[in-house]
């Protein structure tokens, strides 16, 4: 599944199969932007300061970042160094355009040191994860000659996945293979260097037992197994066990909470309000665009907010 994944970034437009947050409404990619200004303010100014983000996609968050920060946080467009985590070429390319003057890694742990802003959208939704399946005891879920093959393993059994729940006959466990390193690390650089890290994506608020994994073609649910590389796929992510797991490396964690909910406190609405009297003739989209990010059933409540930080952060957007 990594390389199929990792073959279908590299090749295919993922934009003609799904459509994200910020390809829905410029205003959320300000928001965002805005939100990393507001930590860095309290984080003490640090100057220079890494602006990153993980998977930018086709740069468009970013740039709308870019636009609300330097005309609402000058001083920290100037102290910002904008460094992207991609891996895919095409994808680097469509950002280049975009962002002049950015840093490209494969990889997060490449990251130059120091203290971090780091934004990640529909991010940890597409890293590899691994799946079991219970029929007699464990056994876990390969791909093998174009279809699943389960083989008994002598079981990690994670604490808490499920919530306690016995499974039965067919339960599927997930188990967020590369998230989890990847937030503990970062975790970790933000407790020890200072900084924060924000991740927007789609995931229930508890573990839980269950297969999420969807392939997406042309915009409408596939075979994850047929033709490999040509699909995006994806599985819901555990933001309790990655929470649990960025904790225990010494940062604090605020979320997971409902994108809805985290989109209104940074000002969702009013901004929707402003450009809207700027610019009459675009206000039915611009309320269009805001509902489908946070109405409760489209995007705001299956998809989440949750910040990792150093405990001397207070992130805006978390506190009732
Ligand atoms: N954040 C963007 C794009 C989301 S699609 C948006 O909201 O529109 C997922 C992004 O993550 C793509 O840019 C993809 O190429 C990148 N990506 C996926 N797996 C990756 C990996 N293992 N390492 C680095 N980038 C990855």
């Amino acid at each position: 599944m990594a390389r199929a994944n990792a073959a279908y970034y590299a090749a295919c437009d993922p934009f003609a199969d799904f459509t994200t947050a910020p390809e829905i409404s410029q205003i959320f990619g300000e928001l965002l932007g805005l939100w990393a200004a507001e930590v860095w303010q309290a984080m003490g100014t640090p100057d220079p300061v890494l602006l990153a983000e993980a998977g930018p996609g086709r740069g468009t968050l970013m740039a709308d970042a870019l636009r609300a920060i330097a005309q609402a946080a000058p001083a920290f467009g100037h102290a910002l160094r904008l460094h992207l985590i991609e891996n895919s070429a095409p994808l680097r390319a469509a950002q280049a355009a975009k962002l002049p003057g950015a840093t490209w890694h494969d990889r997060l742990e490449n990251l130059p040191p120091g203290p971090l802003l780091l934004l990640a959208n529909e991010f940890l939704d597409a890293l590899p994860i691994r799946q079991f399946v219970f029929r007699d005891g464990w056994r876990e879920r390969f791909v093998a000659d174009g279809r699943f093959v389960e083989t008994k393993c002598p079981l990690p059994l994670w604490e808490g996945v499920g919530g306690g729940v016995a499974p039965q006959e067919g339960t599927v466990m997930e188990h967020p293979e590369a998230a989890l390193p990847l937030i503990s690390a970062l975790a970790a650089r933000v407790a020890d260097q200072g900084g924060a890290a924000l991740f927007l994506d789609y995931g229930p608020e508890t573990s839980a037992h269950g297969d999420s994994l969807q392939a997406l073609r042309g915009g409408k649910p596939a075979d994850p197994l047929a033709a490999p590389g040509t699909a995006d796929l994806t599985a819901h992510v555990d933001f309790a066990r990655l929470a649990d797991a960025a904790r225990a490396a010494g940062a604090h964690v605020h979320g997971p909470v409902p994108q809805g909910k985290f989109l209104a406190r940074l000002g969702l609405f009013q901004r929707t309000g402003a450009l809207s009297r700027q610019n009459p003739a675009r206000a039915g989209a611009l309320r269009d665009a805001a509902a489908r990010l946070a109405e409760p059933d489209q995007m705001g409540r299956l998809f989440k907010a949750m910040a990792v930080c150093h405990p001397a952060v207070l992130p805006p957007g978390f506190a009732e």
